[in-house]
């Protein structure tokens, strides 16, 4: 009997589906650099209209539409208060500093999430020999938190203080859509009232293969527009590309629900095995594992591929390319790996198993 690959290492992994690729096929396209490509204006439109802003633009990945988003808010020498553990600082090359400029400010937020408390002792006005803080940059939902979700209202009271404090917000909503999933509160309502500027990725849980939008105010586009070109992003027939998008979010965004039972069981699954699950509020598990490495290179041979995304730390995230079945089977090989009467964990038994394992690969 073969044994199937469960791949939980990201939402990332997703393949188009058939009808995807057929939906692909058959797009509309012109040259985009001309605005003349119909189906990427359709996808600009809808997701502008979705989240009530003004513009829209399509970008090759969520790590451009946050770079665009931060310059087009804030110029060199200016400076953004964030989380932490943000993307936009673990995950994308000290893009801000390296292209745009801008100083980073972090604050540790609750489980990635900044509150007003958090924030406001940390923006500063900037005159003449202090530097300003121009924007504040959240994430919904937090990835490295392990998918946790920004509460409505605290975004809402995070507008409040930067309309005050006179200073924008960026949101990197690369997974915007699993928080909507998990609240039901609608896309609009974490669109242009909370941010003057929103990224959300299709290439996650909506499980395109390309693509992210920046989504701002009309103002903002001619200028995000010049940034993608001078970033390399400026695109062609890419309607083939955008309507991979248009079709997952016909069809892949309601079934998101599905992702979170998943992930639910998972959680459910590994805390009765007595594992130190975080709690789990998406896709996202975090498991508290002493040895995460070893987890990691334990599951994969058995054909359960997650992440160890810091020390100590398994992660295991949900998608579309997986199924029911597919997370029992999982959830029982990391509970041998990582619950109480588990087969390898830190320290010395740990390391005498994988010096096993690598003697039984010579073997
Ligand atoms: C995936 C992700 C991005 C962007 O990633 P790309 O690989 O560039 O598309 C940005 N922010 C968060 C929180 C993400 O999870």
């Amino acid at each position: 009997m073969t044994m199937e690959t469960v791949d939980l290492r990201s939402d990332t992994v997703t393949r188009p589906t058939p009808a995807m690729r057929r939906a692909m096929a058959v797009a509309e396209v012109g040259d985009d650099l001309f605005g003349e490509d119909p189906t990427v204006r359709a996808l600009e439109d809808r997701l502008a209209g979705l989240f009530g802003f003004g513009a829209a633009l399509f970008v090759p990945s969520g790590v451009m539409a946050n770079q665009i988003a931060l310059r087009l808010l804030v110029a060199p020498g200016q400076e953004i208060v964030c989380d932490a553990d943000a993307h936009i600082l673990a995950h994308e090359e000290g893009s801000p500093a390296r292209y745009g400029g801008i100083q980073t400010r972090t604050v540790r937020g609750e489980r990635g999430l900044l509150g007003v408390e958090a924030l406001e002792g940390a923006l500063r006005p900037g005159n003449a020999y202090t530097v300003g803080t121009r924007a504040v940059a959240l994430e919904q939902t937090h990835t490295r938190a392990g998918g946790t979700v920004y509460p409505l209202e605290t975004l809402r009271a995070v507008r409040r203080l930067t309309d005050r404090a006179g200073i924008s917000v960026h949101i990197d909503g690369a997974r915007v859509w699993n928080a909507h999933t998990a609240t039901g509160t609608p896309l609009r309502e974490y669109g242009s009232p909370v941010a003057d500027t929103l990224s959300v990725c299709l290439s996650k849980g909506l499980g395109a293969p390309v693509g992210s939008v920046l989504l701002t105010a009309a103002e903002h586009l001619p200028r995000a527009r010049s940034l993608r070109h001078g970033l390399g992003g400026g695109m062609r027939q890419s309607g083939i590309l955008a309507a991979a998008g248009l079709h997952a979010l016909d069809h892949h965004l309601e079934r998101m629900a599905d992702d979170h039972a998943h992930a639910a069981l998972l959680a459910a699954e590994l805390r009765d095995a007595g594992c130190a699950v975080r709690p789990q509020e998406t896709n996202v598990v975090l498991v508290d594992a002493p040895g995460a490495e070893e987890v990691v290179a334990g599951a994969a041979r058995e054909g359960v591929l997650v992440t160890a995304p810091g020390p100590g730390v398994v992660r295991i995230v949900t998608h579309l390319g997986v199924g029911r079945q597919a997370c029992r089977r999982a959830a029982g090989v990391l509970a041998a790996l990582m619950g109480e009467g588990r087969r390898t964990g830190g320290g010395s038994a740990a390391a005498e198993r994988a010096q096993q394992w690598k003697e039984s690969e010579v073997a």
